[in-house]
């Protein structure tokens, strides 16, 4: 039998830049005293970000879902809205919290919402699409815009999961009316918390610098209600520091996931997808799709029986949002969806994890289904 993890090794861990650097990067907040409210370091990573993403513009956030909550507010939606049930309940949130009604899709395959079913939920009420690459997995970015166009609809990107990836080397942040990218801490890139909004229209961006501080347009002057949403000194900091390590940290993902696909490809009822040739993937996560009758045990199980090995797999993403106490009043037609969340398990990946741990990993996978399956 194969030794359990000596020490628990959990689904993601937090990137960490040296703490030398970070503390010379943050050694000027001792010096002037500016700790946050657009501070020097707000000012360099806003620039650098547009740098990496090749965004026209870009304006950052405390954390991923009050950027969110600003692009709805800023497009001035009302209505309905099409989204996706797979998806970390922040998405719905957002959605709700402006007082638009959530119509959830289906999704395809790749987990995420499936274009052909968005036309037949269209209504009169409806005013925006809000799709989620999620896993990092981009959308059907050509087909959803066609269809914006033909109703008139806006388009907002939950790109939470999708920092640094590319369609057909563009940056994903350049595709619809607003893309919303997230910095936690258990992001692939991250400022401990935070978060960012990209879009082309540059005539927002005075409104949405408004709407991340309490709609305060000038010392004796509110313009809007809104609430705070501001990045920090030090998150921006951080932010900074870590763009120096974004892409070696990605790098290494792909290796990672790379002797996931060797090592995982002969066990039977494990189903791992790659993506497209014309996608730069940031290897963000690892789903497995697992198939109780192959495999010999339901993906819970699975589940279960990895603890017993100090492996902390996640059920990303069940249960539903349809199927959570805050949203039970909603229904929807979403098989595919219901398919996949009783089916899902994302595997332990992050930017310093060694190979040899990944391929433990699948070694203990083998060795529980080859114990369920055979009894050996
Ligand atoms: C993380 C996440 C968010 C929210 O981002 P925060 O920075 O944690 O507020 C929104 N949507 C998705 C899909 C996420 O994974």
């Amino acid at each position: 039998m194969i030794s359990k993890f000596e020490e628990p090794l959990l689904v993601t861990r937090s990137f960490l830049p040296p703490f030398e650097k970070f503390v010379e990067k943050i050694s000027n907040v001792w010096d002037n005293r500016w700790l946050t409210n657009q501070g020097p370091s707000h000012q360099q990573f806003e620039e650098r970000l547009k740098d990496y993403l090749h965004a026209e513009n870009v304006t950052l956030f405390t954390n991923g879902h009050l950027a969110l909550d600003s692009a709805l507010r800023v497009l001035r939606l009302h209505g309905e809205v099409i989204t996706t049930p797979f998806t970390f309940v922040s998405t719905t949130h957002a959605i709700v919290m402006n007082g638009l009604k959530p119509v959830f899709c289906d999704i395809k395959s790749d987990y995420t919402i499936d274009e052909d079913k968005i036309e037949s939920l269209i209504t009169e009420q409806t005013t925006a699409i809000v799709p989620v690459h999620v896993y990092g997995n981009p959308c059907n970015i050509q087909k959803i815009q066609k269809i914006a166009e033909r109703y008139n609809l806006k388009v907002i990107y939950d790109a939470a999961h999708a920092f640094g990836v590319e369609v057909d080397g563009k940056p994903i942040g350049n595709f619809g009316d607003i893309s919303m990218f997230s910095f936690h801490a258990t992001k692939v890139f991250h400022t401990i918390e935070g978060g960012a909004l990209v879009y082309n229209d540059e005539t927002l961006k005075k409104e949405l610098d408004l709407l991340k501080n309490f709609g305060i347009s000038g010392p004796e002057e509110i313009e809007l209600v809104s609430y705070n949403a501001k990045m920090n000194e030090f998150q921006a900091a951080m932010g900074i520091l870590n763009l120096d390590y974004i892409d070696a940290n990605i790098e290494n993902r792909k290796k990672i996931t790379q002797e996931y696909h060797r090592n995982l490809s002969d066990i039977p009822g494990i189903a791992m997808k790659s993506s497209a040739g014309n996608i730069k993937s940031n290897y963000a996560y690892l789903p497995v799709l697992i198939d109780k009758s192959e495999f010999g045990m339901t993906r819970n199980q699975l589940y279960d029986t990895m603890i017993g090995y100090n492996i902390y797999s996640r059920k990303y993403f069940y249960p539903l949002i349809t199927n959570t106490t805050a949203y039970a009043g909603y229904n929807a037609n979403i098989p595919n969806a219901e398919h996949a969340a009783e089916r899902i398990l994302c595997l332990p990946i992050f930017s310093d994890m060694t190979s040899e741990q990944a391929v433990k990993v699948c070694d203990i996978i083998k060795e529980i289904h080859y114990t369920t399956k055979h009894g050996v």
